[in-house]
């Protein structure tokens, strides 16, 4: 062994969806919006020049803060922008998450909070989801040193409602907590509105599902002015300029259009509702997903197999080969269309077999 092995930050990196070469593919495996982002993002994409980009971008990305603080009804002090909600959840583990105590969050759930608490040697503990993959939130009312989950929780899409988190944040006032509300606009209530009575609660959304934009890497968290002052820190003594002068641009076309949002994400939702129907009637069971996919088993056959039978005939879903999650699949909304050619293939499937 080289003696400076010894010294080198080793990590199990997070494992992406795939993201095939192909392009005839049915892509249901990364909870990717099926529908382009708002024409208003392909108008302020053709008014867009060169030139500007000879500077650097405003380090503030203030037109883009201000934008999304419109849009949620809150000061643009109460906003942090980052490259996807990813950057910013990652920033949020290295400012807020530095006690010896555990940082709490499920066992199932959005598999890079235990890479990140891994390579930023946070400890953390995982609390077991219940038989029908639910959070317990007596499993957080223990010592801790931070709370995090997803709500509408990944891959699972069960959504806790507000009481239950504002139970959790009850039991968790000496701690930030942090709610990933990555697809909170397919159908849950967003818990912003807890915001001014709980100082240490941070709420967590990205651009890259309900707006179509995950090309563009957005994502921002919703915080009072001092926790966001914190996490301004540490980005300025990390990298001043994490948004470019296109997400800039072009995410503010994005969140100034709401109607295009509503039209797009009803439209998703009402796939979903669908989509319970036709995969109940095939076998499958779920949990009620509040999220933009479900996350399902059959009766019958394995995950594994249905996995590598969709593969084959080009239709790409997410199956994890973890504890408990093994005979499921997680398949994204697409289009009514998309969705059809998967009932298809399904029945047929089933059917042969
Ligand atoms: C998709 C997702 C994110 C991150 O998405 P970005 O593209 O980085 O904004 C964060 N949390 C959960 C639970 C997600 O599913």
């Amino acid at each position: 062994m080289k003696k400076w092995e010894a010294n080198i930050r080793k990590v199990t990196p997070y494992v992406p969806g795939e993201q095939p070469k192909r392009l005839d593919v049915i892509k249901l495996n990364t909870n990717e919006n099926p529908y382009p982002p708002s024409p208003k993002v392909t108008e302020a994409l053709r008014r867009m020049t060169a030139e500007p980009m000879r500077k650097y971008p405003d380090p503030e990305a203030r037109q883009l803060v201000e934008a999304i603080a419109r849009e949620e009804g809150v000061r643009p002090e109460q906003i942090f922008v980052g490259v996807g909600s990813d950057d910013v959840l990652a920033m949020i583990f290295l400012t807020f998450f530095n006690s010896k105590k555990p940082v709490l969050f499920p066992d199932i759930t959005y598999s890079f909070y235990d890479v990140w608490a891994d390579m930023l040697r946070i400890p953390y503990e995982q609390q077991p989801l219940n038989d029908a993959f639910e959070i317990e939130c007596s499993d957080y009312e223990k010592e801790n040193g931070g709370v995090i989950f997803p709500n509408p929780n990944a891959p699972t899409g069960a959504l806790l409602g507000l009481s239950a988190i504002e139970d959790i944040l009850v039991h968790n006032q000496d701690v930030i907590v942090v709610v990933d509300e990555a697809y909170i606009d397919f159908g849950g209530m967003t818990c912003t509105g807890l915001l001014d009575k709980y100082e240490n609660l941070i709420v967590v959304k990205t651009f890259s599902k309900s707006r179509s934009m995950a090309g563009m890497r957005i994502g921002y968290a919703i915080a009072g002015e001092e926790l966001i002052g914190y996490l301004n820190d540490v980005k300025y003594s990390f990298n001043s300029y994490t948004m470019n002068q296109a997400a800039i641009l072009l995410g503010t076309a994005a969140a100034e259009d709401h109607a295009y949002f509503e039209e797009t994400r009803q439209k998703i939702i009402a796939t979903r509702e669908q989509a319970k129907k036709e995969l109940a009637a095939l076998g499958f069971s779920f949990a009620d997903s509040q999220a933009n996919f479900l996350f399902v088993t059959h009766k019958e056959v394995s995950a594994a197999e249905l996995f590598a039978a969709l593969k084959e005939q080009g239709i790409y879903v997410r199956y994890f080969k973890k504890p408990r999650i093994d005979n499921y699949l997680r398949i994204t909304i697409g289009t009514d269309q998309e969705m059809e050619r998967l009932y298809a293939f399904l029945r047929g499937y089933l059917e042969k077999r």
